[in-house]
């Protein structure tokens, strides 16, 4: 692995990662995690839909790190830079609820299998 690689290195305790640099931004997950914490999920849920959840997972997790993305490389205004990262974490956490639940539903989203 190159010195680029080792940039990458997932925390195993998180489940995606933003890049920071506006000029390299894309979105890492961690399918691993995610499929950890939806089986941890199972255990106090177990009447939920295993693999809709999985891909529920998947969606927000995505969805949440590309919040960051915008939070730290704003088009516009930058509202964010007042933000606490309590407070980003937490805009990126009802961002990706609102954009699953409004959006991401609407459509055949399950393309893990
Ligand atoms: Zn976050």
């Amino acid at each position: 692995m190159g010195k680029e690689g080792r940039r990458f290195l997932p925390n195993l305790k998180k489940l995606g990662s933003p890049r920071l640099n506006l000029d390299e931004s894309c979105v890492v997950i961690f399918m691993e995690a995610i499929r950890n914490v939806v089986k941890e999920e199972m255990e106090i849920w177990p009447y939920t839909n295993e693999l809709q959840e999985l891909n529920r997972a998947f969606w927000q997790t995505i969805v949440h790190e590309l919040r960051h993305t915008m939070q730290d490389n704003p088009l516009f205004e930058n509202k964010y830079e007042a933000m606490s990262r309590e407070e980003r974490e937490r805009d990126a956490e009802n961002y990706c609820r609102e954009i699953f639940e409004n959006i991401v539903v609407c459509y055949d989203y399950c393309v893990i299998s």
